[in-house]
């Protein structure tokens, strides 16, 4: 199904997909490059681009957006914050008219530099990755990452005074979820929300099911009660259980599918607009801009790509695994 394109202002909200969802969030991969390669996220072969967005592009593209009616953007990758332009970047979109949240998903590996300057740029809110609390495991996941410094990085953040911090673990089978429980603690003493993602086959590794993780908590004598105030398409796709020690969250993608309520465009590393994390590319919006393009003409293949979004992502789907996109382009 194709969405009839609008014969008004095509920069005039809302921003609409063929679904008739109404997009208000913006993913930007401000690059494909990672220092951590973990298992289930890096390609066999991988080759990071270097013909990036500048700082000054992503405004141009913000801005776009913003004006489509676009009010939360997050910056994610490969990893964010190894561009040395990161704080600049953070700065000019946190300064676009329209935005009003701006958040970073990173591996933590240089907040224990960045977590200050970042959030007097304008960022919000962090979401931080970390799926294991033992050096070894570590390792074995993400062989280039540096496990002390992860750790340092979380406590600079902890410290940092930011709005909302979220620690997000990808499970897998036989590699760590046994430490669940462990993180959650981890997590919660340090004012982080715990989340755990569902392994999506972008790489190695074996997903455990959500409901399997929530019944193994239970087992060991946890208290966890759905939370329902934080659920359902508003808070995003996450469901948030209740713990003692505060919420935890779980992101299903393979077992509960979270695209009805998707309100999300993704960019690409390479400036390419993604209309869903499970699709192929759409509007090449980096050479739109450098082929001289007006706002006008951004925003109408914004709109001539969202009208092409589908219903859902297919990760279920036989075959997945070869048709998709690299993670690091993409960014989670
Ligand atoms: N480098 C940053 C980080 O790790 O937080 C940002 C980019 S990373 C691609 C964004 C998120 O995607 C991370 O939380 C990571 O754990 C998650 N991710 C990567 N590969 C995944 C997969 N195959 N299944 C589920 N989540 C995945
Ligand atoms: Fe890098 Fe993040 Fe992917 Fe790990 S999950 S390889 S840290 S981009």
């Amino acid at each position: 199904m194709t969405a009839p394109l609008p014969s008004r202002d095509p920069l005039t909200p809302p921003l609409l997909d063929a679904q008739g969802r109404t997009m208000t969030y913006l993913r930007l991969s401000v690059t494909d490059r990672c220092n951590f390669r973990c298992t289930y996220c890096s390609p066999a072969s991988w080759g990071g681009k270097k013909d990036l967005l500048t700082p000054e592009e992503f405004e141009r593209i913000v801005s776009v957006f913003a004006r489509m009616g676009i009010r939360r953007v997050r910056l994610t990758g490969g990893e964010p914050l190894i561009r040395p332009d990161i704080l600049e970047v953070a700065q000019r979109i946190a300064a676009v008219p329209g935005v009003e949240w701006l958040a970073i998903t990173t591996n933590a590996s240089h907040l224990e530099r960045l977590a200050v300057p970042l959030r007097e740029a304008g960022v919000t809110q962090l979401n931080i990755s970390l799926d294991t609390l033992s050096e070894d495991t570590f390792r074995r996941i993400s062989k280039q990452g540096d496990f002390a410094s992860t750790l340092r990085g979380i406590d600079a953040a902890a410290a940092a005074g930011y709005a909302s911090l979220k620690l997000n673990t990808v499970a897998m089978s036989g590699v760590n979820d046994t430490e669940v429980a462990a993180l959650i603690a981890y997590a919660h003493a340090r004012g982080l929300t715990p989340r755990f993602i569902e392994l999506m086959p972008f790489g190695q590794g074996t997903p455990v099911p959500t409901a399997e993780l929530v019944k193994r908590l239970q087992d060991t004598g946890l208290s966890l009660v759905p939370d329902e105030a934080q659920r359902g398409p508003a808070a995003g796709p996450a469901q948030y259980w209740r713990a003692p020690g505060g919420l935890v969250g779980f992101i299903s993608p393979l077992t509960q599918n979270f695209c009805g309520g998707c309100n999300r465009v993704r960019v690409a590393s390479n400036g390419d607009l993604r209309s869903c994390l499970g699709g192929r590319a759409q509007a090449p919006l980096h050479t739109l801009i450098r082929g001289g393009a007006t706002d006008s003409e951004l925003a109408l293949a914004i709109r001539q790509a969202l009208g092409e979004k589908p219903e859902g992502h297919r990760f279920t789907e036989p075959g997945t695994r070869t048709a998709l996109l690299s993670m690091m382009g993409i960014g989670g």
